[in-house]
């Protein structure tokens, strides 16, 4: 089987990792990788939104299956590209993917399939917003639409400061067209979980769940991230709350998508919130997260490739997914600066005695090859050091272990990867 896996960060290496492990992986090229992942896949320089270019490069290279790995290849429409050229695409449709570009629209589905979320309505006027705000009170939470780079949403403790969140997205249109339409929710209170499930259309087979940390700050301050690390499983997700989110969650919205005439074939990616009363859902993404693929692929068993091809040709009510009861645990090292601005160019050893570390993977995000052939750093997120062991605490001990063995002095991580739950 030839593979063209999409994408170049610390999910993209975790994928081409478990990809390689693949009894059935005669070629696997990645557009554009990065230089972990050149290590084991060809890597091609074509960039993960040139979805004309990843299409004929699939074409001419008769190409098995092509992989997205960010959500962007998809809204654009990679798999209806694929498709149309008659090659498999794992990642759902443009249709389907609208499940992570509209706030309104997973809304709709959600409510329309019975999903538990919270109360919520949406405005294009702001007249009406402020309206239906005074009516409700605070705490509640305003959200834009569309995409924003997940700044897009204010948990508002007061009404002036929803009031205000409604002046920034909708009037001075802060985050420009994502702002047309405002969503506003209920608050919801409890601990927040990732949730993955793989899906065919039809079938759905629970993956795992993971939490991550998005603050860049140790005790989760300061600004927002792309995420700094994350564990999986999170002890507070039992078996119990695995089965009530797949019947109660992502089956209703299978069910729902395939109604509607636009089936989801792909990873879809639960953001819950456990409260008192229950699962229940805050957003969708049609992909999965970056940096919890890290630790879901340290802990799949099962062959991955096997597991894609059959979500891609509708088979999944034949296939089991195995997991390892170990815990995982990946810490994001970080160029010093980001979120905000940070250089580049920066010197990186020391990865080959991390990966001595027993238990210990190293995953590259903005990583790549000077011309003598040293490591530098081309990113904000610029690692992701894994571990692996019979706890989390274990996990945690042998990603640490690893980090101590980084020698990057431009760089910088968390030291408190996993604090809420040990
Ligand atoms: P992301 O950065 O995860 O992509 P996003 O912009 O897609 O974020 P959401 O996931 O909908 O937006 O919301 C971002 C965060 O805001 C959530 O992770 C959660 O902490 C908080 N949040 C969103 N909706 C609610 C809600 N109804 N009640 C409480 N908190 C919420």
């Amino acid at each position: 089987m030839k593979v063209l896996l999409v994408g170049g960060g610390g999910r993209e290496h975790a994928l081409a990792w478990a990809l390689s492990g693949s009894g059935l992986l005669t070629k696997l090229w990645c557009a554009p990788g990065n230089a972990g992942i050149a290590e084991i896949a060809e890597c091609v320089a074509i960039g993960a939104e040139e979805v004309p270019a990843l299409v004929s490069f699939a074409r001419e290279h008769a190409v098995d299956l092509v992989v997205a790995g960010p959500e962007a290849p998809l809204t654009l429409g990679l798999a209806d590209a694929c498709e149309a050229a008659g090659l498999r695409c794992f990642g759902p449709s443009a249709a389907a993917a609208k499940l992570e570009g509209s706030k309104a629209f997973t809304r709709e589905v959600a409510t329309a399939a019975g999903v538990p979320g919270a109360e919520w309505a949406q405005f294009t006027d702001p007249a009406a917003a402020r309206a239906y705000l005074r009516d409700k009170g605070a705490p509640i939470v305003v959200k834009a639409d569309g995409l924003a780079a997940g700044k897009g949403v204010v948990v508002a403790e007061t009404l002036e400061q929803a009031e205000a969140a409604i002046t920034e997205i909708m009037e001075d249109r802060v985050h420009g067209a994502a702002g047309g339409t405002v969503l506003i929710e209920e608050r919801l209170l409890g601990q927040e979980v990732s949730f993955f499930a793989l899906c065919d259309g039809r079938t759905a087979l629970p993956m795992a769940a993971a939490q991550d940390h998005k603050r860049v700050g140790e005790g989760d301050t300061g600004p927002n991230t792309g995420g700094m690390g994350a564990y999986s499983p999170p002890p507070a997700f039992t078996p119990e709350l695995e089965a009530e989110v797949m019947a109660r969650i992502v089956q209703p919205t299978l069910n729902e998508m395939a109604r509607r005439g636009t089936p989801f074939r792909g990873v879809l990616f639960a953001g819950l919130m456990l409260t008192e009363t229950g699962p229940r859902l805050i957003e969708f993404n049609v992909r999965f997260g970056d940096p919890e693929c890290q630790v879901l692929m340290m802990r799949l068993q099962s062959d991955l490739l096997a597991a894609l091809l059959a979500a891609c040709d509708g088979e999944l009510d034949r296939f089991t997914l195995r997991w390892s009861k170990e815990a995982a645990m990946v810490v994001v090292m970080a160029a010093q600066g980001y979120p905000g601005a940070y250089g580049k160019g920066s010197l990186i050893e020391g990865l080959e005695d991390a990966a001595q570390v027993p238990g210990a993977q190293v995953f590259h995000a903005g990583t790549n090859r000077s011309e003598d052939g040293s490591l530098v750093a081309t990113g904000g997120r610029v690692l992701g050091i894994a571990g692996s062991g019979a706890t989390l605490q274990a996990a945690r001990d042998a990603a640490y272990r690893a980090v101590d063995a980084v020698r990057w002095p431009e760089g910088f991580c968390r030291r408190d990867i996993g604090w809420r739950a040990l």
